[in-house]
Parts: C-alpha cells; sequence; structure tokens
C-alpha cells in the first residue's frame, strides 16, 4: 500500500540557498592577507592568567592570544565546552544533506519544500537553475554510520524508494561526494533560555550556541542572525568610535558587547528552538495522542501561521 503524505509545507519568502563553503570562502578573501590564520583547529582554551584574555590552542601546535574568541565551530564546539554548556541532546534519527545538478534544469519553484511521507521527512531547495540542495531525515531508521559516501548513497536511495518519481529521481543521481550523513542533535531550550553564553570575552555562534533540528530549516538563518547582531553589539561598544578598533578597548566593553548581543538573541532562539523541537517530535512520534499533543502545543505557542518565524527581522548591520 502506497504511504500516504502527512506533511507538507513550503516557504517562499526569503528562500535563498547558499553554499557554506562559499561563504567560507568570501569572509577567507575578506581578511587581510597573513594576519588570520585561516582554517587553524583548535584543541584547547584557556584564560590568560595576568590579562584575562582568551588563549586558543591550535592542532598544530601553534597559540593565539585573542581579545574575543567567537566560537562559531558548530556542533561540536570546544569553544561551547569552554563555555560549560551542557552537552547537546541527540534526536533518534538521522539526515543526510546533499546536492544534485539537472544540466537540463530542474524546473522546481524557488520554495523551500518539505514533505514528510511514512518515516521519510524530505526537503529541499534550488541553489541555482540546475542545482538543488536537499535533505533527507528518518525518522526511525538509526543504525548507520555511512562508512563511505557510496553507502550513505545508496541509504539514500533506500529511505527515498516510496516517495514520488521527482524526488526518487533527485536523490538517484545526486552528487555522492557532496553527501553528509549527521546525527541530528539539539541544545534543550532550556537551556537556551537559561544558559550561560559568555566567560570573560568568549561567545558562541550559530550551532556552537543552538544547534537545532533540520525541521524548520532554520539553523543556518539564525547563525546568519547571530552574526549581524554581535557585529553590531561589538561595533557599538568597540567600533571606530572607541579608539583603534579592539587594539584599545576595554575587557569591560567587550563583555559588555557580548552580553546585549546574548540578550537580543536569547528570545529569538527560544523561539525556534521550542518550536523545532515540538515540530521534530510530533513528526518522530507514531502515538497518534502525543501528536496530537505536540500540534496543539504549537497552536497555542505559535498560533496558526507556522511559518512566521521567516518574516522576522533581525535589524541592520
Ligand atoms: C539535515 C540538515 C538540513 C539543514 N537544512 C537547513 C536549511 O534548509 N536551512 C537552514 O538555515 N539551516 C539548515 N540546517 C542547519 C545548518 O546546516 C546549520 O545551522 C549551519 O550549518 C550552522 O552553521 P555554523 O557555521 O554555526 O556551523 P557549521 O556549519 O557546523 O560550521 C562549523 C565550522 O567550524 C569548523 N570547526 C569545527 N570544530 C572546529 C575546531 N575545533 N576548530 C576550528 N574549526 C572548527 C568546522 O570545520 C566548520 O567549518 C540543516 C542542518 C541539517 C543537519
Amino acid at each position: 500500500m502506497e504511504k500516504k503524505r502527512e506533511f507538507v509545507s513550503n516557504i517562499v519568502d526569503e528562500a535563498r540557498c547558499i553554499k557554506r563553503n562559499d561563504l567560507v570562502e568570501a569572509l577567507s578573501d575578506a581578511l587581510p592577507k597573513g594576519t588570520i590564520r585561516f582554517g587553524s583547529h583548535i584543541v584547547s582554551i584557556e584564560q590568560d592568567k595576568t590579562t584575562l584574555f582568551p588563549v586558543v590552542h591550535l592542532a598544530n601546535g601553534n597559540s593565539i592570544k585573542a581579545k574575543v574568541l567567537i566560537g562559531c565551530d558548530g556542533a561540536n564546539s570546544i569553544v561551547s565546552d569552554y563555555l560549560q554548556l551542557n552537552p547537546k541532546k541527540a534526536f533518534a534519527c538521522r539526515a543526510v544533506r546533499g546536492f544534485t545538478k539537472y544540466p537540463n534544469g530542474h524546473g522546481f519553484p524557488q520554495e523551500v519544500l518539505r514533505i514528510k511521507q511514512g518515516n521519510v521527512l524530505i526537503g529541499r531547495l534550488p541553489l541555482t537553475d540546475n542545482q538543488v540542495f536537499w535533505f533527507l531525515v528518518h525518522m526511525q531508521d538509526n543504525n548507520h554510520n555511512g562508512k563511505d559516501q557510496e553507502s550513505i548513497a545508496n541509504l539514500c536511495r533506500k529511505w527515498a524508494d516510496d516517495l514520488s518519481e521527482d524526488w526518487k529521481e533527485m536523490v538517484k543521481i545526486c552528487n555522492v561526494e557532496s553527501l553528509t550523513l549527521t546525527h541530528l542533535r539539539y541544545r534543550a531550550p532550556s537551556e537556551i533560555m537559561l544558559g550561560k553564553f559568555r566567560r570573560g570575552t568568549v561567545t558562541v555562534a550559530g550551532d556552537a550556541m543552538h544547534v537545532m533540528g533540520p525541521f524548520l530549516a532554520q539553523g543556518g538563518s539564525a547563525a546568519l542572525e547571530d552574526a549581524v547582531v554581535l557585529a553590531r553589539c561589538l561595533a557599538r561598544k568597540v567600533g571606530p568610535d572607541h579608539g583603534d578598533l579592539l587594539k584599545d578597548c576595554s575587557m569591560k566593553n567587550i563583555e559588555e558587547a557580548i552580553d546585549e548581543y546574548v540578550d537580543e538573541r536569547r528570545m529569538r532562539l527560544l523561539g525556534l528552538s521550542v518550536q523545532t523541537y515540538l515540530t521534530g517530535r510530533s513528526l518522530q512520534t507514531s502515538s497518534k495522542v502525543l501528536r496530537l499533543m505536540f500540534i496543539a502545543l504549537l497552536l497555542l505557542l505559535f498560533g496558526r501561521d507556522q511559518i512566521r518565524h521567516t518574516r522576522y527581522d533581525c535589524g541592520r548591520l
């Protein structure tokens, strides 16, 4: 018997797709050559006993004395460990992300489209007229480690087997090298609400601060909002009006800037993480009663317009 589509949603407004590598390259090009050790791997952080500023130790044996450390090091963040945040919690499911190229064009509209069918949640968003980003989550199949790219591709083909032809084709002809298998994790909403996201002049942004499941497809967007708000807060306290940028600024000013950033982000991130968590749980549970309960909670907390979060404006730089 064909499995019924239980859930379909699309987001048209502000549906833009970017490759993270392009962002990283743009950032690397924008930095003054020779001044920044780009691409260095952090292994540990400590506080300088005299200056109280952070010292970052790198895998190549070098150390960097920093005035500010902003940990954008993802879900396995070393910087969030330094802030003594709790370990992230795990959803009991895995997800794969990938890209598919259509040499003759895909013809899909510019929107984030997500459907759930049986235990599979799949979403896609065009990157260009010829390339599509997609993700695929299996709510129950939790036993694969994806030992190589070909085994991840086979797993995706198996998960997509009951989907309609356009989804199956997208998975079948994907760029196997682009696939990444992730064990989905999240920072508990209670920690987003109460967590201490600053220690001295160290803070976190992006997944390091608020990793969440891909059920609203907002984690990356929220990371970009973090960047805008943090830059604005730092500029207000330690920008060009305060001497030679970071060179002359005091620890107190940096700490105040970070506190303003954390305060401004907290409620926005709490809303996103609660909505993501409840959406994820409602999709995952096999109990109809529980699902209704999660949906009722979502309606109660976020109203009938469940994509209102996509119209949030974090302000200008
Ligand atoms: C299946 C799936 C689908 C998703 N779909 C969407 C979507 O449609 N829209 C959306 O907005 N978001 C989506 N997301 C979420 C999005 O991918 C993340 O929120 C986003 O990548 C977070 O960016 P980040 O820079 O904080 O972390 P990451 O992208 O994880 O980047 C962290 C970086 O830090 C580096 N790093 C890690 N450790 C160290 C270290 N010790 N030292 C130095 N560098 C280090 C890594 O190499 C990496 O470059 C999805 C996530 C998943 C899992």
